[in-house]
């Protein structure tokens, strides 16, 4: 119904019109009464468009010949000169719905572009706000952590003499109030490197160091867990671009995780490889594996599987930091399942080539 509504209602105004005008038609003049069916035409072009603009035009062209121009009741035409008349009528009205039509498509698109560049700045000054919040929570963790770091010390301090004096709760205590400022430590740091503030500066280094650096800080957890290292064959030096320091810190969350979750005497194993551009490091165990739904989620920080035991000692935040600084040096972080049982967990870099670092 409200599609047909305006046809009908300007149908309706033209029969009003060509009643009203046949009431008076002995006594106007033919110019009046196009003039009239004219603005009939028009009216309905910029009310509905141009396809009943056109319509209308045709319409109002029948009736202006059938009622107005002798003979009437006919299509024909006494004087030849009429038909100038109505074709200069016909032809008016069609370029008028043609231009009513254009100004309206104008309009329609200077709208929507005024709508568009309200929608984008208000996208812009999202952003804005967002980093604006970033920033602030950055502040924020830093001076949270900075002040509980004060405290905490105090309080380890005082449990170590409570310790001292043979209070055994005192220990649980210490080792808490460690938990915690890893636990601040941690999340100052996963802030940064999120925040792009961190300080991951990637150079030339050598694999089979940070393995070596690697191996030797897993040393104690291990606790006499076999870790089986294998190098590429193919390629005496391998190279990559990454941090150390930052590199190791990862290398050594993904033994630690492999050595938590894998029990044993199963081995941990470690290798590293040339991989067309990348440098990569993996490291399989023969633990559970991670439920495929998972493989992504365990890379999001507090994210701990639902029944994993409280009292392992991290707080999901690890493999967050992990993936954060493998990003933060163009290199990327996944698990994926091992075959036989278990998860492999692997590291890339950028590779650089031998070639490469004596020219440099
Ligand atoms: P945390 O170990 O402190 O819980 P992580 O960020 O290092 O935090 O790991 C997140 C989760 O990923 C762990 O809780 C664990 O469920 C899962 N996960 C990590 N490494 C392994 C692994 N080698 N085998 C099985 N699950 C793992």
């Amino acid at each position: 119904m409200s599609v047909a509504r305006p046809w009908l209602l300007w149908g309706a105004v033209l029969a009003a019109v060509t009643i009203a005008l046949l009431a008076v038609r002995t006594h106007i003049d033919a110019v009046y009464i196009a003039m009239a069916y004219l603005l009939v035409v028009q009216g309905s072009s910029a009310h509905h468009g141009r396809r009943l603009g056109l319509v209308m035009s045709v319409l109002a062209f029948v009736a202006f010949d059938v009622f107005f121009v002798p003979p009437y009741g006919t299509l024909a035409v006494a004087r030849p000169g009429e038909w100038i008349v109505l074709a200069a009528f016909l032809v008016t009205s069609i370029v008028g719905a043609q231009l009513f039509e254009r100004s309206r498509r104008v309009a329609e698109t200077a709208r929507l572009r005024a709508e568009e560049i309200t929608r984008l700045s208000a996208i812009s000054e999202h952003t804005e706000a967002l980093r604006e919040a970033g920033r602030l929570k950055d502040a924020l963790l830093a001076s949270v952590s900075h002040d509980l770091r004060t405290p905490l010390t105090t309080i380890k301090a005082l449990a170590h003499d409570l310790a001292a004096e043979g209070e055994e709760r005192a220990m649980t205590i210490e080792e808490e109030a460690d938990r915690l400022n890893r636990l601040v430590a941690n999340l100052l740091d996963l802030s940064r490197l999120s925040s792009g503030s961190h300080g991951v500066s990637p150079e030339p280094n050598e694999a089979e160091d940070l393995i070596g650096a690697a191996l030797q800080r897993v040393s104690g957890t291990a606790a006499g867990r076999e870790i089986r290292v294998s190098l590429d064959e193919r390629e005496p030096l391998l190279f990559g671009r990454f941090d150390f320091t930052q590199t190791l810190r990862v290398l050594v969350n993904l033994l630690e995780n492999a050595l938590k979750y894998s029990a044993p005497p199963s081995p941990v194993e470690l290798s590293a490889r040339r991989d067309g551009g990348w440098l990569t490091f993996a490291v399989a165990d023969r633990g559970q594996g991670v439920p495929a739904e998972e493989r992504e989620r365990i890379f999001e920080p507090f994210y701990r599987p639902a029944g994993s035991a409280p009292d392992v000692s991290g707080a999901g935040l690890g493999l967050a930091i992990a993936r954060a600084i493998t990003l933060a040096q163009h290199g990327a972080l996944e698990v994926t399942e091992r075959e036989g049982g278990g998860s492999v967990f692997t590291m890339r870099v950028p590779a650089v080539d031998v070639a490469e670092l004596s020219e440099g």
